[in-house]
């Protein structure tokens, strides 16, 4: 937006200004506030532009690495901002937006955040967050409870313990992934005769000590890529981190586990830790998590559940028994911004005994001082925001029951989706949804049954063609911009675990309808039509192979 710049003098008073008093009520700003808290669906369908600019374009806007000589008055920026930044921005809170994790949020959330942002708490430390912390320990405490239902009397003997945590509260998933092994690999490298453990000696001296030739993580070959970020800056290594095979559902091979455990201890590799997926990113299967945990305890092994984006299903009594065995894991981590609908920036890590974080205990002289209630103590960030304000709020305003709404609401609406695909002649459900996340593609009666009487060679180059059309789908329907599923690659068995590309889709949004799952497909299908070049190509492969 081309308008003419008033001029703004930088002087100290007008500085002082922005610390104090804001801008009048016919402001811009005052006035998108208003808007916003009034109807926030609203406001977001009004000011994001549905057609795709393309990213290039939009690079644009911002490619000037100068910062300003010149301020800006407010509203104006605010104007700015709304044209280059907020229009463009990807509607994740649309009904049809059913691509991702990111969902819509519930209206309260946005004045209660503008409170947590203007108490600006830092809650590394007690002196800068005084009811913040306990605030958050209670959070963590909930999250406990609900994964390992200990008694009143274990919370109200360690939730608040200065020496104990029962969690850390950290931005995310990844974080909270990375913590977790951290702890794991401390407690599996511990201090012993003279040796000081691996927190203080590192890991080279500590393999010494130990005598083993290598250190590895199990997890599936599901297993978020968060997890090689959490082996490389744990020092193992990303090719420590050992993906073991899948069933047919995408769950991790128990057996398989188990003896590779085993061949790992032969080699005097130790396998420290060991990670049950509950909700894969990509399928959302969950692992067979009592097996595992037994497997784990026969090796001595810690057991992490990573629960990121299906914990959430525990507050669902309906639905809580699919994660049975998550009791028995030594932590697990749980993303508050995924089925918990909370903002970005939430995530969380519990472990079932209040001592194992002593593991990663870290103390300075001017803060976090032994015997200090200080978070900072026990977490890998620092300096943290108040998040886990937004948190309690949903806990009490939505409550247990009605997240289990919630949750149940997904659920069902998946298993409506999974049907209304399988009733179609033209798309093919890949993997069945155990909670609200499923794969299907767009695939024709007579393309599917060429499929499977191929020979090999023929098979392989159908299916490469039937990528082709699923990836040309997804992008054209993500530009169009009216919906938006995502893609993702598996290896299905009943297509000879042909690399296989397929629509994913998240259904997490409550304002999701079923009218909207149908248009969805409709759209799908219209989008196919618009390949002529490559459904002629896969009609004639087809009908060569049908003949
Ligand atoms: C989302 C997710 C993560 C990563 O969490 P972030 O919040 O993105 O850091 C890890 N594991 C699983 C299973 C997830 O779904």
């Amino acid at each position: 937006m081309v308008s003419e710049q008033k001029t703004v003098d930088v002087n100290f008073e007008s500085l002082l200004r922005i610390f104090t008093v804001p801008e009048g009520p016919d402001s811009t700003l005052t006035q998108i506030e208003e808007k916003l808290s009034q109807n926030l669906n609203q406001f977001l369908r009004e000011h994001i532009v549905a057609e795709e600019k393309p990213l290039l374009e939009i690079e644009k806007d911002f490619s000037n690495a100068h910062i300003p000589e010149q301020p800006e008055f407010v509203s104006e920026h605010t104007e700015h901002l709304l044209d280059s930044l907020v229009a463009h921005s990807v509607h994740t809170a649309s009904p049809s937006f059913i691509g991702h994790m990111t969902s819509a949020l519930p209206y309260f959330l946005m004045p209660l955040s503008k409170i947590m942002i203007a108490l600006n708490q830092n809650l590394v430390k007690i002196e800068t967050s005084k009811a913040f912390t306990p605030l958050e320990r209670q959070v963590l405490g909930m999250l406990h409870r609900l994964i390992y239902q200990q008694d009143d009397k274990f919370y109200s003997r360690w939730m608040h313990s200065s020496n104990h945590s029962l969690g850390a509260f950290c931005s995310g998933g990844t974080i909270a992934n990375i913590t977790a092994l951290w702890v794991a690999r401390n407690n599996a490298l511990r201090a012993e005769g003279s040796f000081k453990g691996v927190e203080k000696e590192g890991l080279f001296r500590a393999m010494k000590h130990y005598g083993y030739e290598g250190l590895a993580i199990l997890v599936s070959e599901r297993g978020h890529y968060s997890l090689k970020k959490a082996a490389d800056v744990l020092g193992i290594g990303q090719d420590s981190l050992i993906a073991i095979k899948t069933d047919h559902h995408n769950r991790i091979c128990p057996q398989a586990l188990d003896e590779k455990m085993s061949e790992l201890k032969a080699n005097k590799i130790l396998p420290f830790a060991a990670i049950g997926v509950a909700g894969t990113t990509e399928t959302g299967n969950i692992d067979p998590l009592k097996e595992m945990a037994a497997i784990c305890r026969k090796h001595n092994c810690h057991f992490h559940v990573d629960a990121a984006w299906g914990g959430a299903t525990l507050m669902s009594n309906s639905h809580r028994s699919l994660l049975d065995g998550i009791e028995e894991a030594d932590s697990v981590t749980i993303d508050a911004h995924k089925q918990l609908y909370i903002p970005m920036g939430a995530g969380m890590v519990l472990f079932k005994d209040p001592d194992a974080m002593m593991a990663i205990e870290h103390h300075a002289q001017y803060i976090l001082r032994k015997g200090s209630k200080d978070l900072g103590s026990h977490t890998l960030e620092g300096s943290r925001s108040g998040m886990a304000m937004l948190v309690y709020a949903s806990m009490h305003i939505i409550g247990r029951p009605g997240y289990e709404l919630l949750i149940n609401e997904s659920i069902e609406k998946a298993q409506y989706f999974a049907e209304l695909i399988q009733q179609q002649q033209d798309f093919e459900l890949v993997s069945q949804p155990e909670l609200c996340l499923l794969t299907y593609r767009y695939l024709p009666q007579d393309v599917k049954q060429a499929l499977f009487i191929a020979d090999k060679g023929s098979k392989k180059k159908l299916n490469n063609l039937i990528n082709e059309l699923t990836k040309f789908v997804q992008k054209k329907q993500r530009e169009t911009g009216k919906s938006f599923v995502s893609r993702t690659q598996l290896n299905p068995e009943q297509w000879d675990e042909l690399n296989t590309i397929v629509f994913r889709v998240v259904l997490a949004n409550p304002l999701t309808t079923h009218d909207i799952l149908q248009s969805v497909l409709v759209e799908q299908r219209q989008i196919a039509s618009l390949a002529p070049k490559l459904m002629a190509k896969i009609q004639q492969l087809t009908q060569e192979i049908l003949a």
